[in-house]
């Protein structure tokens, strides 16, 4: 990271989690919470943990949700001068209920709350003006002012010879929605590094997904990505590079409490520890064990893990042997 730490911008909330299964919030259920989220903070907290130069671009209300959170990353290593208290607004939240089957039910107060009010400021230039790395959530393509910030953070980044990666984070609901598909090529075009899930390898190269695998990355490559790490959930990660080579790792074998959050640490821990110097095996050893570790917390970042936590979780935890 001698250029400089990695940059996410974005959501900041405060997580409230329903503990029983069931449908929704229509009527009263026990919860539990407040906990730090937000899928930018998420893995800007991984990146921290595990020892990366992290920096966080957000903006939280001046009350506890926002406090809290700040603490959490500053605890983390995360540098937060980039995060601003709205005077007015107050921090986001998101309350969620896991149904039996494993889907969820969210009620968000995100673009309505301080988060939505995130803003170009001279808190933020300098960050941007130090960042080495900027990791984009495409969960911000939907937003105008925030899209245009990041940007101008890329735009920033890349100039002095950063990199960019890119985590779709897309529902398929997305695909063909002009404005938000447009932003999403453009930033796609300048991603170094993506790290897809599901059916985001083939939104990210617009190519159907009867395409197969190897065509998609092909077509990405062409484009300029240099690095795709593919995150499978239970069957693990992988790591494809422009020059063929495909490094494949198997899942840790754990029992889920939690799945939100997963992808996140993931992608937390892969690019801090790329930025780190590792290999990709090694980095999806790192990003498959933050994922899984993440899963058996309550909470969408109590189970980031350090360096430390996640070396004893990997020699303790079985390998699932399932693999693409
Ligand atoms: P999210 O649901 O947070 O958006 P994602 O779809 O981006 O996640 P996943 O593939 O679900 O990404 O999870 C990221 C990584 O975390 C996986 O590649 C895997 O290494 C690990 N992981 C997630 N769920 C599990 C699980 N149930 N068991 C073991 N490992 C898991
Ligand atoms: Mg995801």
């Amino acid at each position: 990271d001698a250029l400089g730490p990695t940059l996410c911008i974005g959501e900041i909330l405060a997580e409230i989690v329903a503990t029983t299964a069931g449908e929704g919030f229509l009527d009263p259920v026990p919860l539990i919470g407040p906990y730090p989220s937000g899928a930018p903070a998420i893995f800007v907290d991984q990146a921290g943990r595990i020892g990366g130069a992290a920096a966080m671009v957000g903006s939280v209300g001046n009350d506890d949700f926002g406090r809290a959170n700040i603490a959490r990353l500053k605890g983390d290593g995360v540098d937060v001068s980039g995060i601003r208290t709205d005077p007015v607004l107050p921090t986001g939240t998101a309350f969620v209920r896991y149904r039996p089957d494993g889907a969820r039910d969210f009620v968000f107060n995100m673009w309505t709350s301080a988060a939505g009010a995130l803003a170009w400021d001279d808190r933020v230039e300098p960050v941007c003006a130090r960042a080495g790395h900027l990791h984009v959530m495409g969960t911000l393509l939907g937003h105008q002012s925030i899209w245009e910030m990041t940007e101008r953070a890329a735009a920033m980044i890349k100039a002095r010879g950063g990199t960019i990666s890119l985590d779709p984070n897309m529902r398929k609901e997305l695909r063909g929605d002009g404005e938000t598909g447009r932003r999403f090529a453009r930033m796609v075009g300048m991603a170094d590094l993506l790290l897809p899930s599901g059916d985001e390898l083939y939104l990210a190269a617009d190519l159907p997904v009867e395409a197969g695998e190897e065509a998609a990355l092909e077509r990405l490559f062409q484009s300029g990505v240099k690095e795709v790490a593919i995150k499978r959930g239970a069957d693990g990660a992988t790591c494809a590079l422009a020059d063929g080579s495909r490094t494949h790792s198997p899942a840790f074998a754990v029992t889920e409490m939690d799945p939100t959050g997963a992808g996140d640490c993931f992608g937390g821990a892969y690019v801090a520890c790329r930025r780190l110097g590792m290999t990709p095996s090694q980095a999806l050893t790192y990003a498959n064990a933050a994922g899984a570790r993440n899963v058996t917390f309550r909470g969408p970042m109590e189970g980031a893990g350090t360096r430390d936590e996640l070396d004893q979780f990997i020699s303790e935890t079985k390998r699932l042997t399932r693999c693409p």
